[in-house]
């Protein structure tokens, strides 16, 4: 039976939507977000939630796979440039094991969480002003005298 997840994850509002399972990977983030991969689980020390080597790319719009990018960086390694031949070599091995250019192998949907309505006020808030509406506090007239009955 198939496991059924829905956790909330935060998505740049410019990433791509993800494409259709076996296309080309977009860097819409989403796989990344929602569980790290094997080699994630290990830069991320954690099993679930968001890869700590998925960065945010604004040039391009669309995340990157830091192990792709600056692979050192997330290994704990010294500060080196991210094309030395230490990184090269971390890149090829990272892109083997994430199977880069594969495609899109994401079993996921993404659904837009709408933000919860407010609560619908109860008849004793009707017709007070709120608090926070910035007008201002009026005393409560007497109460007029009932109307005559009409002959
Ligand atoms: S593999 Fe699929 S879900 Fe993951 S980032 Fe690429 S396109 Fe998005
Ligand atoms: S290591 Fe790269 S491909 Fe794997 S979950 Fe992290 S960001 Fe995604």
């Amino acid at each position: 039976m198939a496991r059924v997840v829905s956790p909330v994850i935060w998505l740049q509002p410019d990433a791509p939507p993800k494409p259709a399972t076996g296309a080309p990977c977009n860097g819409c983030g989403l796989c990344c977000l929602a569980e790290p991969c094997p080699i994630g689980v290990l830069v991320s020390r954690k099993r679930t939630g968001a890869c700590r080597a998925l960065v945010w790319s604004d040039e391009a719009h669309q995340y990157r796979c830091g192990m792709l990018v600056h692979p050192a960086r997330y290994l704990g390694g010294p500060a080196t440039h991210p094309d030395d031949a230490l990184n090269r070599v971390l890149r090829r091995w990272a892109r083997r094991l994430i199977a880069a250019g594969v495609g899109c192998d994401a079993q996921l949907e993404a659904v837009v969480a709408l933000p919860a309505a407010p609560p619908a006020p109860s008849p004793s808030d009707a017709g007070e002003p709120s608090p926070a509406s910035g007008t201002d506090a009026a005393l409560p007239s007497p109460p007029s005298p009932p109307p005559s009955p009409s002959k």
